[in-house]
């Protein structure tokens, strides 16, 4: 558990507010911010549209149930491929488009990705719940 040292040595002026978040919060805004972004970029209405909103509450439920709960590498580093086919390619497709974005809209949670992006994926004891819808 030597890593946790480095981690805690982040920068803390980021955001002072987004230090008592744990990863899963914050993959929770990551992800609905670029739902909300890919939205208003794509089916242009106001706020999300039904499809939109059914991904956003599809991938809420998906972290929710995330076997590495707070050690939760991002989705995209994830070992457990836990998102069925179909959800899989609509949240890829919106991470494709909504990800550079993010740098200009959502600086703070963009910096933050790309920091949990960088940390090692623990290793489960016993990994399951790859075969799950
Ligand atoms: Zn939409």
């Amino acid at each position: 558990m030597g890593k946790i040292l480095s981690i805690r040595r982040r920068p803390h002026y980021i955001s002072p507010m987004l230090q008592t978040d744990t990863r899963i919060e914050r993959e929770r805004k990551t992800v609905e911010a670029m739902i909300r972004l890919f939205c208003a970029g794509h089916h242009g209405g106001r706020g999300l549209c039904r499809k939109c909103e059914e991904l956003l509450a599809y991938a809420g439920k998906r972290l929710d149930k995330c076997p590495y709960g707070k050690d939760k590498p991002t989705c995209a580093h994830c070992p457990v491929h836990c998102y069925s086919p179909g959800m899989r390619d609509r949240v890829r497709e919106v991470m494709r488009w909504s990800g550079p974005r993010m740098i200009w809209r959502h600086p703070v949670l963009a910096a933050f990705h790309l920091l949990d992006g960088r940390r090692k994926v623990p290793t489960l004891p016993a990994p399951k719940g790859g075969t799950r819808k």
